[in-house]
């Protein structure tokens, strides 16, 4: 079986989930390095506040990894309010939106994860629900149709999407206030480490936390996990201490290279690579690499282009000269780049 890789979300190695969760900012003080998504929230926690009213709903766009779901936890917090959590996938049906919304209590903070995988019937009895906190629906159908109401205690959605451009106009205009999640500062990304380290009781040192907030892609998932795999080492090897040499040691068994590549950046370059130069489409790279679309796109795709390795063509995917010379090749001839 492959090893899992540090940044790849939902690997279902031993407790990552729980490892996640423990590392959870619990409020806006231990939400590090993102103050200006923090500013215009705690504006509106006040404004709400005075006026009694719930906050405006949220939307969180961002890629993985990059604090949506702890930023809603954290909110809930501030707010002293309930929240509740689940995902587009999971609300399939509109049955299952009517039972969560009727037991919302008052001021809830409903969080909804993948919001753009809501099926566009669900999403339509949102509607009515974020304008009005009403449900409106029919049974039945032809003379027998009877139109039920359903009144809801005001509430908060907060929804969360790594696609913004799924969502469809009428569902974002309702969001009052859209929170854009950028990728961290690795001065941003340091605090995180030290700040997990102490939580994990792991000794970190200056040198060590520079090089992984370095190879965090400015993603706070991505540091966790590298400090997650560095501890096993360090505490194998030198006495739950991490310092440069166990870094170094760790990445060089997770194979990440001195560029900071890891084993699926470099698939999908090979991938890229063996199609000599014609770009491919996201779902045969996908087939090419043996990873889901979604992985590609949003996880692995988002960093090789930042790092000049990869551009996105209408056509398809191409390798930069850049991208070649990392697999230690050379571009083909450029007549040869041009799509079939
Ligand atoms: P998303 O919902 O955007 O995929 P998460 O909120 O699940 O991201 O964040 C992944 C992990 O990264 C969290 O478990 C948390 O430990 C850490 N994290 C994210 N953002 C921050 C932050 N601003 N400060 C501290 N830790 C963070």
């Amino acid at each position: 079986m492959r090893p899992p890789s540090s940044f790849e979300p939902g690997v279902s190695e031993g407790g990552e989930v729980d490892f996640e969760r423990g590392l959870q900012p619990q409020d806006f003080s231990e939400f590090l390095g993102q103050e200006n998504l923090l500013e215009p929230l705690r504006l509106m926690i006040r404004a709400a506040l005075e006026r009694e009213e719930t906050v405006e709903h949220l939307l969180f766009t961002g890629l993985p990894g990059l604090g949506k779901t702890s930023l809603a936890m954290a909110l809930a917090k501030e707010l002293g309010a309930p929240l509740k959590m689940t995902s587009g996938p999971a609300l399939s049906r509109a049955k299952d939106l009517v039972g969560i919304l009727s037991q919302l209590e008052k001021g809830t903070l409903l969080f909804i994860d993948e919001i753009h995988r809501l099926p566009t019937e669900v999403e339509e009895y949102l509607y009515g629900a974020m304008d009005r906190f009403q449900i409106e629906w029919t049974f039945d159908a032809g003379v027998h149709a009877r139109l039920l109401k359903l009144d809801l205690q005001p509430f908060t959605l907060v929804g969360a999407t790594t696609r913004e451009a799924l969502l469809t106009p009428p569902f974002r205009s309702r969001f009052g206030h859209h929170l854009r999640f950028e990728p961290y500062s690795e001065s941003a990304l340091a605090q995180i480490l030290v700040r997990s380290a102490q939580l994990l009781r792991i000794k970190l040192d200056d040198a060590a936390t520079a090089i992984l907030a370095d190879h965090s892609r400015g993603t706070p998932r991505v540091a966790n996990r590298l400090l997650r795999r560095t501890r096993d080492i360090a505490q194998l090897e030198n006495d739950n201490h991490v310092d440069e040499a166990v870094v170094k040691r760790t990445f060089s068994l997770l194979e990440i290279d001195a560029r900071g590549l890891e084993r699926p950046d470099r698939r999908v370059l090979e991938a890229l690579a063996q199609a000599a130069g014609r770009p491919l489409g996201l779902k045969n790279l996908g087939v090419a690499v043996g990873e889901a679309e979604d992985t590609i796109a949003e996880v692995i795709e988002p960093w090789l282009i930042r790092q000049g390795l990869l551009q996105r063509t209408p056509q398809g995917r191409l390798l930069t000269p850049e991208g070649w010379l990392a697999l230690g090749q050379a571009p083909p001839p450029l007549s040869d780049s041009a799509e079939a």
